[in-house]
C-alpha cells in the first residue's frame, strides 16, 4: 500500500518534462495536475513558459489533459485559452477521471505519463489507475486552504495586536 505514494521519478519543475524524454519513454499521452504543479495554485493564467510547454507537446504529437480537483471555473479559464481538454472536480486519487482520459487519447497506459505535486491525489490516483507517474516540486509552498489558514491566524494575530495598541498602522 505504502508503494502507492511513491512516484516512478520525480523532477523539479513540470518544464523539465521534454517531448524528447517523453518519446524516448515510448509516451503519447500527459495527464497534469493544475494547481501546483503548471501554475501556483492562485495564479489564472498560464505563464509564457507554460504556453510553451504546451505548444512543445502539441508539436511533438503530445497530447495533454489537464485533470484538476480544482472547480469548474478555475480549470476551464487556464486551459481554454492553451485548447487543451481538461476535467475539473476530478475527485483525485480516484481513478475515475484518470481512466476516462487514457480512453478519450485513445492510448494504453504504458504510453501516459501522470504529472502532479501532490502525493496524496496525483501520485496515489495516477499509481492505483497504472501509470507512471511523474512528481514535481509545487512551485508554491502553500494550497488555498493552507493560505486561508494562515491568513484566519494572521487576522486574529492583528487584531489582538491593534487592541493592545502594539500597531497604530492600517488605523485611520
Ligand atoms: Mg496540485
Amino acid at each position: 500500500m505504502l508503494k502507492k505514494f511513491l512516484p516512478n521519478e520525480h523532477v523539479p519543475r513540470v518544464l523539465d518534462i521534454t517531448p524528447a524524454k517523453l518519446r524516448e519513454m515510448g509516451i503519447k499521452g500527459v495527464i497534469t495536475d493544475l494547481d501546483n504543479t503548471l501554475v501556483a495554485w492562485n495564479v489564472m493564467d498560464a505563464t509564457p513558459e507554460v504556453i510553451e510547454w504546451f505548444k512543445e507537446m502539441n508539436e511533438n504529437d503530445i497530447k495533454v489533459t489537464i485533470i484538476s480537483n480544482n472547480e469548474k471555473e478555475r480549470v476551464r479559464v487556464f486551459s481554454e485559452p492553451l485548447d487543451t481538454p481538461y476535467v475539473y472536480s476530478a475527485k483525485k486519487p480516484l481513478i475515475r477521471a484518470f481512466n476516462q482520459t487514457a480512453k478519450q487519447m485513445g492510448f494504453r497506459k504504458e504510453e501516459i505519463v501522470v504529472i502532479g505535486d501532490q502525493l496524496m491525489t496525483d501520485v496515489l490516483g495516477g499509481n492505483f489507475a497504472g501509470f507512471h507517474t511523474i512528481l514535481v516540486v509545487p512551485i508554491v509552498k502553500t494550497d488555498g486552504k493552507i493560505t486561508q489558514f494562515n491568513r484566519m491566524i494572521e487576522r486574529r494575530i492583528l487584531n489582538w495586536m491593534r487592541k493592545k495598541g502594539m500597531i497604530t498602522w492600517e488605523e485611520k
